[in-house]
C-alpha cells in the first residue's frame, strides 16, 4: 500500500503528457475525420495535439508560443512554450536590430584578464541609470563583474548578457536604488555581500531556471540578488510554483535564499542534491513535493531552514542523507519519513530544533524485537487506502489544515 498514492500521482502525469504530446490514446486518437467535426464536441474529445506551430511571438529574451489544433477535428487549440525560440540580440553600431536595446552603457570601465583572454566590468562613471553589459568587449568575451565593480552608484536596472559567470563580491553593494537585475543562464556563482544594502531591489530576471537552479551564492545572506530582491521572474513572469526542470541534477547553495514568492515547489526524481541553504527563508512556501523515485538524494544543511509556512514534507526512501539543520526554524513544520528507522547517512544534528518526525510503520508499533520501549517513544505513520498521512501515535488522521 504504501507508496499507492505517489504512483497514482504519476500516473496521473503520464496520462496527461501522453495526450498534450500527442502519443497515441486508444480508440478516441485514430483520426481527423471521425466524427469529431464541430467546436461543441471539444468536452467530449479525447484531445491529441501533434502538430505545433510558432506563433512568431518571441523575441530577444524570451521563448515564444506555440499553437496545435487538435488532430481528432474538435477545433481545440493548445498553446504552449516554444522551447528554445528565443532570438539573440543582433547589435550593428552599439543597438539591437531586432529589440532597440544598446549593446552596452557608455562610462563602463573594462579589465583584461591576466592572460589577455577574457574582460571583467571593474567599475562605471557613466550617468545612466539603467545600465546594460555586452557579451563581448574589443572581440573578447566579458565573463566576469569584479569586485566592488558598481558599489554605491545610483542605477536602477542593470542588465547583464550571455557570458559573465561570476558577480563579484560587493559588486552592486549600496546600489540603493536599484529596483531591477537581469541574470543570463552563464551566471554560476554570486560571491560575498554582492548584493548587500540594496534594498530597493524587487524584480530578479532570468530566462533558463535550470541554470539558475545550479547557481552558487557565498551563504552570507547578501550575495544571491533574491537574497534583497525576493521575486523571482521567469520571461518576465513571477515565479509562485516551481517545478524543478527535468534535467537539473542539484540545487545550488541559496539558489532560491529569501525568494518570498515562492509558494510550491517539486523537486523531480534526477535531483541529487539540496545544497546548503537552497530554500532557507523562503517564508511562504508552504509545499515542498520531492519525487518518490529516482536518484539518492542528499539534503543539506539549512536546505529549508526558516521556511514558515510549511506544515509538512514527506520524505520519501531516496533521501539518503539530511545534513545539520535542514530544517531549522521550520515552525510549523511536521516531518513524514517514507524510511522506517533513521538512515545511517543523516548526521546526528539533522533535526534538533524539536519538530515533530515521524517514521514509516505499515501496522501499529508495537515493542520492537528487543523488548524495549525505545520504539514506542518515536512517532509513526503509513499511507491509507487513499494515499493519505494517518498517523499511529494518536490513532487519527493526520490534518495538515488544523
Ligand atoms: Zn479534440
Ligand atoms: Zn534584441
Amino acid at each position: 500500500m504504501k507508496r499507492t498514492w505517489l504512483k497514482g500521482i504519476a500516473l496521473t502525469i503520464c496520462l496527461g503528457m501522453a495526450v498534450s504530446f500527442g502519443i497515441a490514446c486508444g480508440a478516441n486518437g485514430t483520426g481527423a475525420n471521425n466524427g469529431h467535426e464541430s467546436n461543441s464536441n471539444t468536452e467530449t474529445c479525447t484531445h491529441v495535439f501533434t502538430d505545433y506551430q510558432s506563433n512568431g511571438d518571441a523575441t530577444c529574451t524570451a521563448n515564444g508560443t506555440k499553437t496545435a489544433v487538435c488532430d481528432n477535428g474538435c477545433g481545440a487549440e493548445d498553446t504552449v512554450t516554444d522551447a528554445g525560440s528565443m532570438l539573440q540580440h543582433s547589435f550593428e553600431n552599439g543597438v539591437c536590430i531586432g529589440c532597440g536595446e544598446v549593446e552596452y552603457t557608455d562610462g563602463l570601465q573594462f579589465t583584461l584578464d591576466s592572460k589577455k583572454q577574457t574582460y571583467s566590468v571593474t567599475g562605471y562613471t557613466g550617468t545612466d541609470e539603467e545600465v546594460y553589459l555586452p557579451s563581448t568587449y574589443e572581440g573578447l568575451s566579458v565573463t566576469e563583474i569584479g569586485n566592488d565593480a558598481f558599489w554605491g552608484k545610483a542605477i536602477t536596472k542593470v542588465v547583464i548578457r550571455e557570458g559573465v559567470w561570476r558577480v563579484g563580491k560587493n559588486a552592486f553593494g549600496s546600489c540603493k536604488q536599484l529596483k531591477s537585475i537581469t541574470i543570463p543562464s552563464s551566471v554560476t556563482a554570486f560571491l560575498d555581500n554582492a548584493f548587500i544594502y540594496c534594498e530597493a531591489l524587487k524584480e530578479v530576471h532570468i530566462s533558463d531556471l535550470a541554470a539558475w537552479c545550479q547557481t552558487y551564492s557565498v551563504g552570507n545572506k547578501y550575495a544571491n540578488p533574491l537574497s534583497m530582491g525576493h521575486n523571482l521572474y521567469l520571461n518576465g513572469e513571477l515565479i509562485t510554483e516551481l517545478t524543478i526542470p527535468e534535467g537539473v541534477g542539484y540545487i545550488g547553495q541559496c539558489a532560491f535564499e529569501n525568494c518570498l514568492s515562492l509558494t510550491k515547489v517539486v523537486i523531480p526524481s534526477g535531483v541529487s542534491s539540496i545544497d546548503w541553504g537552497a530554500f532557507i527563508n523562503c517564508s511562504n512556501l508552504q509545499s515542498v513535493t520531492i519525487a518518490d523515485d529516482g536518484e539518492n538524494l542528499m539534503i543539506g544543511d539549512y536546505a529549508f531552514g526558516s521556511c514558515h509556512a510549511l506544515t509538512r514534507i514527506i520524505l520519501p526512501g531516496r533521501v539518503w542523507g539530511v545534513e545539520n539543520s535542514a530544517f531549522n526554524n521550520c515552525k510549523n513544520l511536521s516531518v513524514f519519513c517514507e524510511s522506517e528507522s533513521e538512515p545511517s547517512g543523516w548526521t546526528w544534528a539533522w533535526e534538533i530544533s524539536g519538530i515533530p518526525v515521524y517514521w514509516y510503520s505499515e501496522n501499529e508499533p508495537k515493542h520492537n524485537s528487543e523488548g524495549t520501549d525505545y520504539w514506542l517513544s518515536l512517532k509513526h505513520w503509513r499511507y491509507d487506502e487513499k494515499g493519505e498521512i494517518y498517523v499511529w501515535v494518536f490513532g487519527q488522521q493526520y490534518n495538515p489544515a488544523q
